[in-house]
């Protein structure tokens, strides 16, 4: 990715995010078709890296995808996963929390999801979550979402420190494109089903989501765990974006194939 684009999508750590800063439908000059195949070459390599990964088994990248309904979450995962083998992902989503998950503290449920060494975990939706609906919805107190920022970066560092690596990316739309996708969802048998009265109550809170993700990703964006606004009006681009920084990541993290004991080279009869 070049270094322009790269910038941003990124936001150096201590400063203000205002989603309102960053174009939704920004795409670069591409068009559709040169994105996509792009996207299928990065999809061919993250295949070959996440295999290394996997051999290795040293460390873990969690890819974490966090937006508002209709951001493409699952459309990106379906992407992903489209490229990478089964065996070495492990794709978690986030639901409001059930009975034995609120009777836990709020990370819980996100530690045992974390991926085992070798592998790459997706996350839709994340511990963001615990300071955006629940902030927006009131329900939690506000003395407790609010210590939540801290709790969320100190979690994020002991996995850091613990040889994963977040690849946190924010997929942002627009106002109009939600609206756009709400009413496909409204008309469509195969999407109906994905439409809750909360989508549409929220959509009405548009505004409070926002300033609350403001805070959540301008407070939760540090130098281990940095977030990526990621324009996503477009779901060619967002797809592009999110396989180039996945591709990105591991090839920093080069993994390799453990050493092999050569005393096998004569034991086989
Ligand atoms: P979806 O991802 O569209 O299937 O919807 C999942 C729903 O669960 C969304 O409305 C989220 O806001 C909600 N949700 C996820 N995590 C939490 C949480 N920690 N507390 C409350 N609601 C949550
Ligand atoms: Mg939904």
């Amino acid at each position: 990715m070049g270094r322009s684009t790269d910038q941003l999508l990124q936001v150096p750590p201590g400063r203000d995010i205002r989603l309102a800063d960053f174009d939704p439908d920004f795409h670069e000059d591409l068009e559709r078709e040169a994105a996509e195949v792009e996207t299928r070459h990065h999809g061919e390599h993250l295949d070959e890296l996440a295999y290394r990964l996997f051999a290795e088994a040293k460390r873990a990248v969690i890819v974490v995808l966090q937006g508002i309904d209709t951001s493409g979450k699952d459309g990106t995962i379906r992407m992903l996963a489209g490229g990478i083998s089964p065996q070495c992902l492990d794709v978690k989503s986030f639901k409001a929390p059930s009975a034995l998950e609120l009777s836990h503290d709020f990370l819980w449920r996100v530690h045992a999801a974390v991926p085992a060494h070798g592998r790459i975990g997706i996350f839709n939706r994340s511990p963001d979550e615990d300071v955006v609906v629940v902030r927006v919805r009131k329900l939690v107190p506000k003395e407790v979402w609010k210590g939540r920022f801290d709790q969320i970066n100190a979690f994020e560092k002991l996995l850091a420190d613990g040889g994963i690596t977040l690849v946190k990316c924010f997929l942002h739309i627009s106002k109009k494109e939600q609206r756009q996708r709400l009413e496909d969802r409204l008309h469509d048998p195969k999407k109906q089903w994905k439409l809750g009265p909360d989508d549409l109550e929220d959509r009405k809170r548009w505004d409070d989501f926002q300033k609350a993700y403001d805070d959540a990703l301008t407070l939760c964006n540090t130098e281990h765990a940095p977030w990526h606004i990621v324009p996503a009006d477009k779901k060619w681009y967002r797809n592009l974006v999110v396989a180039r920084l996945v591709r990105r990541t591991l090839e920093r993290l080069d993994p390799h194939f453990p050493p092999f004991d050569s005393s096998l080279l004569t034991k086989l009869d």
